[in-house]
């Protein structure tokens, strides 16, 4: 479909924990690729060092590898464009800052920090609150358009800061092709002089994004919505260094919106529903953000609900695998309004796939959930029989934890408030004549049990619906669990009588 080679690539800043704005941009990323058999790249954009957070880089690519869409070249896979990692390629991006000086369209700037905070209080006003360098104030301030030449050498070779910044066009009108959004359209008058390379000789995200994606042979550059106003400096930059003919295709990906306004990580602690992609610890303030991994998300389900989070097939088809949606997934299906994040529906998601998924993906999923909460489950057959039984009623996969630990280890507390006050001999006497019948009883399974169960109740003159419940908080400590037949036909005859023996000694 493309002449070239298709390329796309995620460039996330390693400031912290990964937002679900931050996975759909790397799934529509690898969605994309993986249709027209081109290249996945992840590349670390880490040229503000300021920002930086031990531990973010390593984080995201354990949450890409959760999700299942791990990259096909970064700084793990390695790749032929290398390095991946901005920090590593400073060298690079000093002679495009220089071209662009010398072409007229950059010049040196050597205003001092406080030069600056001064520039910003002098021309503060109402309607201006927050001055800008712009092609006003840069005739005010101390740069190479401004200072003699001689001094501008001068001030260079005797080593003074100074940072590049691009001297923004006055009047000219910058567009391009959005493949979301359509044409898209800004006037250069109201955008400032943007740095390009910092005092440090690191680039800023501007210019380094630019020269990046030219190195790196980027085709298509899908982003967030936020990114949408520094689009003009970059197709200027695009223009100057390399060719519009060069340029990328973009598209401006859909905000996320949390219940009032963009989703932040602040709404998911406000309305107890995670955010990011996996657990998140900042270094700094040990603050711990919950993730959908930890939540008890499959991959598929999250994956599933980030798709449609922008994007839909026009069908009404809400269920895709990760192969449907690489085949179905289009760009012109996206929409350029904001996308509304709804937990529960992204709840709804995870117990449509909790119900399909095959039951090898599943067990290994629920064991992994088991083993964190140190539930012993060994048994993968019986570990089946369980899963069946009891996948209905779970929304996450830590549900399965209350839904099915009983199976594995006797429950540690017992809801004997519901039980005792209606509790009486004759009660106490049918458990115990139905423990001889479970020891005599031939075969051991669902059907059988009921059918003695409720005969010996008649016998006894109860009515089953009173020593149900009972049997029920007797096999699982309380009133929830699925048909409670089919639990001690899974428990097994030894356990179901050794777990009424237990309770009725409680009572
Ligand atoms: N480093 C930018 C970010 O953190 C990347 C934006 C882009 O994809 O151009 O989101």
């Amino acid at each position: 479909m493309y002449n070239k080679k298709v390329r796309v690539r995620f460039a996330p800043s390693p400031t912290g924990g990964l937002h679900l704005g931050g996975v759909r941009t790397v799934l529509y990323n690898y969605l994309f690729a993986r249709q027209h058999k081109g290249d996945f790249i992840v590349r670390i954009e880490d040229t503000d060092q300021s920002r930086y957070v031990p531990g973010a880089e390593e984080y995201i690519f354990n949450c890409l590898k959760w999700a299942g869409l791990e990259p096909d070249e970064s700084v793990i896979q390695g790749g032929n464009y290398g390095p991946y990692r901005q920090s590593e390629r400073k060298p690079l991006y000093r002679k495009y800052a220089d071209q662009l000086v010398a072409d007229g369209h950059a010049y040196y700037a050597f205003d001092t920090p406080a030069e600056l905070e001064k520039m910003r209080a002098d021309f503060k006003t109402e309607q201006n609150p927050s001055p800008q360098y712009d092609r006003h104030i840069r005739t005010k301030m101390r740069n190479s358009l401004t200072l003699p030449q001689e001094e501008v050498k001068a001030l260079i070779a005797s080593g003074t800061p100074y940072v590049i910044r691009i001297k923004m066009p006055e009047e000219q009108i910058v567009s391009f092709t959005d493949m979301i959004r359509g044409e898209v359209s800004f006037n250069t008058s109201v955008i400032d002089d943007k740095v390009l390379l910092k005092a440090d000789g690191m680039p800023t995200y501007h210019l380094a994004v630019v020269a990046d994606d030219y190195l790196m042979e980027i085709t298509h550059a899908f982003r967030g919505e936020e990114w949408l106003p520094s689009s003009p400096v970059h197709v200027l930059l695009w223009q100057y260094l390399f060719g519009l003919d060069k340029m990328p295709q973009w598209a401006h990906l859909p905000l996320i919106l949390g219940p009032n306004g963009k989703l932040s990580k602040r709404d998911g602690a406000k309305y107890g529903f995670p955010v990011f992609a996996m657990n998140w610890t900042d270094p700094k303030t040990n603050e711990l953000t919950e993730g959908f991994k930890e939540k008890g998300f499959l991959p598929e389900a999250f994956i599933n609900m980030l798709a449609l989070l922008g994007w839909n097939d026009g069908t009404g088809q809400e269920i895709f695998t990760k192969d449907e949606l690489i085949e179905k997934f289009s760009m012109k299906r996206v929409h350029s309004g904001g996308a509304k994040f709804d937990y529960e529906k992204a709840k709804w998601f995870n117990r449509e796939w909790i119900k399909q998924l095959e039951p090898a993906k599943l067990r290994e999923q629920v064991k992994q959930v088991f083993a964190a909460a140190n539930i012993p489950a060994a048994d993968d057959i019986l570990l089946d029989q369980v899963i069946l039984l009891v996948k209905e009623r779970c929304d996450l996969l830590t549900d399965f934890v209350e839904q099915a630990a009983f199976f594995f280890r006797a429950p540690e507390a017992y809801d004997l408030d519901a039980v005792k006050p209606k509790w009486n001999e004759n009660k106490s006497l049918f458990f115990v004549e139905m423990i001889r019948n479970f020891e005599l009883a031939a075969v051991w399974n669902a059907t059988d049990l009921e059918h003695n169960f409720k005969e010996i109740a008649a016998a006894n003159h109860l009515k089953p619906g009173e020593v149900l419940l009972p049997f029920r908080i007797m096999l699982v400590g309380g009133k929830f669990g699925p048909h409670v037949f089919d639990i001690a036909a899974l428990l097994g005859r030894g356990e179901t009588i050794s777990r009424i023996k237990h309770f009725l000694s409680l009572l």
